[in-house]
């Protein structure tokens, strides 16, 4: 089959011919019809150093973002036939630990990651257990379940924030802070406040229903907060951005027993500026979310994907052919990108 590859440590990947390998009992083959670029794909692209320490050494293939078909069934795979459609979840849970033990699999302890320590969906076809597919509504396309993955983390954020009827801050208008967006307006958010450095993700977020929109590099974010919410602050605030500067920020105008919900990965080591004050005082909690829970975020995230007048256009500003892929990378860094889609196969 054909494959993108990293193949090298060092940034750029290949693309060329990989051998498909046959199945162990509890696992499928899957054909790949669409895959979506996600935030940890461009690191591997680029070889970041943040990236190193939690992906197998190359050569391996990435991508975990996908909605694909049943191609092969294992020997001893049940509940599944040839033909299903599924989209795949990323973390793949030991079954043993005291997590998956206790109903919290999405957070196993010795979890290992599709598309980052064992080959991924930027293929024709992808060999995956059987434990980590999700088998997708008849109605859902192939385009939309390879939404799944990612709409599912900012859905389990806005869940844990319990948006409805209070005002929530996005920081980070990524792919990631667009859904959570979205899905706070739909989850009945009195009042959505978008943060970013990027006008053109900042004009997305509108799009997607936040009310205002706020650049930091063009006004004070605490500032502009408190003076449209009487000087108490937002009560929840959602991090998609995983950046030290506007973590920080955000204590200020978070309101007294307010919720911090953490989603996006950390970019550096994460260092909050003398956040005591506001924690102890203002009995702040905060609750980071990792991924999915299997599979209730599942169902419940494509409900909203079901949704037809769901504007997908803006969820996904690109398509390439799986070849394209250098295109596919060029056009995110020129930061005029919500989600990227690869496709080898249309339905
Ligand atoms: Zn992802
Ligand atoms: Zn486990």
């Amino acid at each position: 089959m054909k494959a993108i590859l990293k193949d090298k440590q060092e940034p750029g990947l290949a693309y060329g011919e990989h051998p498909v390998r046959d199945l162990k009992p509890h696992e499928v083959l899957l054909q790949v019809y669409t895959a979506a670029i996600c935030g940890t794909d461009i690191l591997i692209y680029h070889w970041h150093p943040l990236i190193r320490d939690f992906i197998k050494d190359p050569p391996f293939i990435p991508g975990h973002e996908c909605g694909a078909v049943i191609a092969e069934l294992g020997s001893e795979v049940r509940g599944f036939s040839v033909g299903d459609r599924v989209a795949v979840e990323t973390h793949l849970p030991c079954g043993k630990c005291y997590q998956c033990h206790t109903g919290e699999q999405h957070i196993c302890r010795d979890m290992v990651l599709f598309g980052h320590n064992f080959n991924g969906c930027f293929a024709e076809f992808t060999v995956v257990p059987q434990q980590i597919l999700f088998k997708i509504d008849d109605a859902l396309s192939l385009e939309r379940a390879a939404l799944l993955e990612p709409m599912g983390a900012s859905f389990q954020g806005v869940e844990k924030a319990q948006v409805a009827g209070d005002s929530v801050a996005v920081i980070g208008a990524g792919p990631i802070g667009l859904f959570a967006i979205y899905l706070a307006r739909k989850m009945g958010a009195a009042r959505v406040i978008a943060i970013d450095i990027n006008s053109f993700r900042l004009d997305l977020a509108r799009e997607l229903g936040a009310d205002t929109v706020f650049d930091p590099q063009q006004s004070n974010v605490a500032e502009e907060i408190l003076a449209l919410t009487d000087g108490d602050g937002v009560g929840r605030i959602i991090d998609a951005a995983g950046a030290n500067e506007p973590l920080s920020d955000s204590f200020s105008y978070l309101r007294k027993g307010g919720r911090l919900i953490l989603v996006g990965n950390p970019k550096q080591d994460l260092v909050i500026k003398n956040p005591m004050v506001s924690l102890v005082q203002k009995e702040i909690t905060i609750k980071g979310v990792h991924g999915r829970r299997m599979f209730d975020t599942w169902e419940k995230t494509q409900n909203f994907l079901l949704d037809k007048t769901l504007p997908l256009e803006l969820f996904v500003s690109h398509e390439f052919a799986m070849t394209d892929y250098d295109k596919a990378f060029a056009e995110i860094d020129s930061g005029r990108t919500s989600k990227v889609m690869l496709r080898n196969k249309h339905e």
